[in-house]
């Protein structure tokens, strides 16, 4: 039983049950990933008070994460007084009911209630997001886009994660999977993309993608031998971003590619959504050096509506507390949806029985019907 839950008593049957902008005491922040969960205890100034890190027991399946999470919540939480937990997960979550729908890295996650099932054991409110969307609100919190409202964030990992932050808040879309932005096509008739479809902007500026162009570039296939193969196969997007800043003209070709793909790809976010700032992090975007003059001769050359020169390209500030800390900011009430609800079959099982009610930031209390997902709006201009 984490400090402070005492407010709802030892069995904990409500969830979700108190306002969210406690602004006097810490939250626990945690980013699951499909190998560690790295959770932190946060003030509400975004100071980190504690941190630590344990492998996620994905071959334990739901219940084993679930424990594990609740071990860490509660090693984090000592005896400190914490107000609510964020968690940042990877894969499609509705934000508002707290389920994971699917997980690629966590397999055995399908339709997971995590943040209900979570609550009830601590006792305190559980507030779950997509990992890349945190990073996004983390950055815009306390990192490269702290000074301005709208931004947009790309994560070039092994694949392309994104989220978009306007006026300072998610934009989760209608059913919660906004800011898919690796799945953004550059060009129809372009190599095949992990999603199943052609010409991804994640098929060329991925690590992924580049490790693949540079094989491409070099004739080498994954099954090849020979001293010269294998050393192909061992580059990584760090060592072969290394080669083009010596001028390997065939590195420098992968970067040009990737670059232009990723240009295309950012001028159509920013045009439509009237952005002018665009953030870059993940492990390629140590790479930004090579990539940015190619990214700046595309929007120069497509953002007809936009004066390019206004437009913003930063590197991610926060390295790998961007997700904590917007994990954080979620839980703090900030920048997120409006806390959510138990799901019906729950409350109707007695696990969440109290009145079901969604105390809003500043504190009112509205009711939302648990079975309904409504799409989250804009904040008011
Ligand atoms: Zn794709």
């Amino acid at each position: 039983m984490l400090p402070g839950a005492d407010l709802l008593g030892a069995a904990g049957p409500v969830v979700y049950a108190r306002p969210m902008s406690d602004q006097m005491h810490p939250v626990i922040a945690v980013d699951v990933g499909g190998t560690n969960m790295r959770g932190a205890r946060v003030a509400p100034q975004g100071r980190i008070l504690a941190r630590t890190r344990v492998p996620t027991p994905v071959a334990g399946g739901p219940d084993a994460i679930l424990e594990t999470l609740v071990r860490l919540c509660r090693t984090l939480a000592g005896h400190a007084k914490v107000a609510a937990v964020g968690l940042g997960v990877p894969g499609a979550v509705s934000q508002r009911r707290g389920v994971v729908f699917s997980s690629p890295n966590i397999p055995c996650w399908r339709d997971e209630p995590i943040g209900p099932r979570l609550a009830r054991r601590l006792g305190l409110p559980v507030l779950v997001d997509n990992d890349a969307n945190l990073h996004a609100l983390g950055e815009h919190w306390l990192g490269a886009g702290r000074d301005v409202p709208n931004l947009v964030l790309a994560t070039l990992g092994t694949g392309i994660g994104g989220g978009i932050v306007l006026r300072g808040r998610l934009w989760h879309g209608d059913a919660g999977r906004a800011g898919e932005l690796g799945h953004t096509v550059v060009d129809p008739d372009g190599p095949r993309c992990g999603c199943g479809a052609n010409g991804c902007v994640e098929a060329y500026a991925s690590a992924t993608g580049i490790v693949r162009a540079w094989r491409y570039e070099n004739r080498v296939s994954p099954s090849g031998t020979g001293a010269r193969t294998r050393a192909v196969l061992r580059d990584t997007p760090e060592t072969i971003a290394a080669r083009a800043r010596r001028g390997d003209p065939r590195a420098l070709a992968v970067f040009a590619e990737a670059g232009r793909a990723l240009g295309v790809a950012t001028a159509s976010w920013l045009q439509v959504l009237d952005v002018h700032t665009v953030v870059f992090g993940g492990g390629v975007a140590g790479a930004l050096d090579l990539l940015e003059p190619l990214v700046r001769l595309e929007l120069d050359a497509r953002l007809f509506g936009l004066e390019s020169r206004r437009i913003r390209i930063l590197h991610a500030a926060l390295g790998d507390d961007a997700g904590i800390l917007g994990a954080a900011r979620l839980a703090l009430g900030k920048g997120g949806r409006a806390p959510g609800l138990p799901r019906a079959s729950e409350a109707s099982r007695g696990v969440a029985g109290r009145k079901t009610r969604n105390y809003g930031p500043g504190g009112t209390a509205s009711a939302v019907p648990a079975s309904v997902d409504p799409p989250s709006a804009l904040p008011p201009r």
